[in-house]
């Protein structure tokens, strides 16, 4: 098996998201893999259920403005330049997926929160993302246990 040439982490913008780039970096270091950092912002119709009776674009492009300015500054610190930097609309596991397809990484990172009993019932954003996945997936522990 090659070593990983394209790894993408993918990263919420919570305080986890440093340990998580800090694995994909341990991981690229020595192997010459080149990082790629996802954010995935949710549109707030997404949790309104589509039908909602007000005008929020305001609100999502202050959003939108406010990630792009914490992951540019998410890169700079963790050494990822702004060419693969990702900032996309959509929900999480499908737009990492399609990014990771689409930027060729053969290895995908995420955070972990070791959920149990009801939480893991509901699901995750690292389980989303493993299931269907069309490379690998590393997923760091993350948060407290
Ligand atoms: P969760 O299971 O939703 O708490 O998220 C665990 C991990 O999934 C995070 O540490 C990130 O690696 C990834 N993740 C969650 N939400 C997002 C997001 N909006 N954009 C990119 N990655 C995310």
């Amino acid at each position: 098996m090659s070593d990983y040439s394209k790894i993408l982490v993918a990263v919420d913008l919570s305080e986890d998201s440093a340990m998580v780039a800090k694995r994909a970096h341990s991981v690229a270091a020595g192997i010459n893999a080149e990082l790629h950092v996802i954010h995935v912002i949710e549109p707030l119709s997404f949790a309104y259920g589509g039908d909602i009776p007000m005008d929020f674009s305001g609100i999502q492009d202050e959003i939108h403005q406010q990630a792009s300015a914490q992951l540019k500054r998410f890169g700079e610190t963790h050494e990822i330049p702004a060419e693969r930097q990702h900032i996309v609309l959509g929900r999480p596991e499908v737009e990492i997926h399609s990014t990771a397809e689409e930027v060729g990484a053969d290895l995908i990172v995420v955070g972990s929160h070791g959920r149990y009993g009801l939480a893991l019932l509901m699901g995750s954003t690292a389980n989303g993302v493993l299931h269907g996945a069309s490379c690998d997936v590393l997923a760091v522990r993350v948060g407290k246990s």
